[in-house]
């Protein structure tokens, strides 16, 4: 079906997709990788280096996508490499405590002030649905506050995102989630403090914690309204709740310290994953040490994994961290700004109405002349001018996020040659987005 929309361009990715879905649903692993928003054939990906993505049919790309976030240092790096190979001559999991794991933790905690203690665990579904429980436990309270837009992995009781823009019990957003499942779970518009105020006081004591994206990507790039995030934190700490700041996309990104060393705010738990496992799988949750204090075996609260703390994932991310020193993050500052300006520069020259929205390097584009606040703004978006965009910057050696509300992400190996790739191919895409009809 999609195929006859878009030129037949990939016919060594499409029969790898074919094969694809004949065994796996869908054809991938993720459902986003499936190019559903945007139609087309999804490029299956055979290596990387640097800023680029080479695919099955032998094309290359220039990456905005760096696997979504944690490749910040490009692909293949060297140093990254080196460590991984080391590791992994000495065995790649052996079950027990071993020293990366605690060389990792001890990064972690040595730049992000709040972080007290961590737990390793495998991915930021994890790291999230176990916050949740000992925030939970800790507490002794079972409700938990999100926001409609915010993602934080597939936890059950986190898929429910009503996403209409008032207060309200959630309804699971996929079959399979129980009504029980999300009826604990209050779904608020972003940035909207008043509605956080109304939420606890409609369940006093009931609430356990509040969890938020440090800086919404997954909607986007939305970020927190000036006082947002501290006023969360002042409204659990009157209410005795939790904050809970999931830097799953953020941590270690957006700053050497994450969205946490952009603005301040402590929280009481944090959640990561993506940068921290350099391309691995590699997340880990963590903050204060009195609540850390619940979880197995020091406290009551079950939580555990038999492949927590790979020793070849913790050699990966502790290699990447160490290189991710303050000239790092102005470089990738400063490719980032580069291509928000170029990006804007183009579609301007089409008067393609757009608004660049970004967090420190994070950010992403909405075709909409207003500003994007909360996830009822994302979605008022022209969403049909991005799939014309985003094909034209295909067809042109550019993979964007194959969705219009996705971060666009970059990396330090994204030097002048790239950023000059994405130059030459942005007008013909701008030109194609202004032409684009719903
Ligand atoms: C990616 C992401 C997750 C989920 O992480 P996985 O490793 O995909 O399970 C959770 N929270 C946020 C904010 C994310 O961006």
């Amino acid at each position: 079906m999609s195929e006859l929309a878009y030129p037949y361009e990939a016919p060594a990715s499409q029969a790898l997709f074919d094969r694809a879905a004949a065994v796996t649903p869908g054809g991938v692993n993720s459902p986003v990788r499936a190019f559903r928003a945007v139609g087309g054939t999804p490029r299956f990906m055979v290596s990387g280096t640097g800023p680029y993505l080479t695919d099955a049919d032998g094309r290359e790309y220039v990456d905005l996508v760096c696997s979504w976030g944690p490749m910040i240092l490009g692909h293949a790096h060297p140093e990254v490499i080196a460590a991984v190979q080391e590791a992994v001559a000495r065995g790649t999991s052996f079950g027990t405590p071993a020293e990366g794991e605690v060389a990792l933790a001890e990064a972690m905690v040595e730049r992000v002030a709040p972080l007290e203690e961590v737990r390793l665990v495998s991915s930021g579904t994890e790291a999230t649905m176990s916050a949740i429980r000992l925030a939970r436990g800790f507490t002794r309270r079972t409700k938990v506050i999100k926001f409609a837009g915010c993602y934080h992995g597939h936890v059950d009781s986190l898929l429910a995102a009503a996403g209409s823009g008032v207060a309200t019990f959630a309804l699971p957003d996929t079959p399979g989630v129980t009504g029980a499942q999300a009826s604990d779970t209050i779904v608020l518009p972003y940035n909207d403090l008043e509605a956080v105020h109304a939420a606890f006081a409609a369940h006093p004591g009931e609430i356990a914690c509040v969890i938020t994206e440090a800086s919404p990507g997954n909607m986007g790039v939305v970020p927190p309204l000036p006082g947002f995030n501290q006023g969360l934190k002042d409204a659990c700490a009157a209410n005795g709740a939790l904050f809970v700041s999931d830097e799953v996309m953020t941590g270690f990104r957006t700053s050497r310290a994450g969205w946490y060393g952009v603005e301040g705010v402590v929280p009481d738990l944090m959640t990561f994953g993506k940068v921290m496992g350099g391309g691995f799988p590699a997340a880990a949750f963590g903050g204060r040490a009195d609540v850390m204090a619940h979880l197995a075996p020091a406290g009551p609260v079950y939580q555990a994994g038999t492949l927590s703390g790979n020793p070849v994932a913790t050699a990966a991310g502790l290699a990447q961290l160490r290189l991710l020193d303050d000239a790092a993050y102005e470089t990738v500052n400063a490719v980032s700004a580069r291509i928000q300006s170029l990006v804007t520069e183009a579609l301007a020259k089409e008067g393609v109405a757009h608004t660049v929205q970004t967090a420190s390097n994070m950010f992403s584009v909405f075709f909409t002349d207003r500003p994007v606040r909360n996830y009822e703004d994302a979605k008022a978006q022209e969403s049909f001018r991005f799939t014309a965009f985003f094909h034209s910057l295909l067809s042109n050696g550019v993979y964007l996020p194959p969705s219009s509300f996705e971060s666009w992400f970059v990396s330090t190996a994204h030097d002048e040659r790239a950023v000059q790739r994405i130059a030459d191919a942005l007008p013909a895409a701008a030109r194609a987005t202004a032409e684009a009809t719903a």
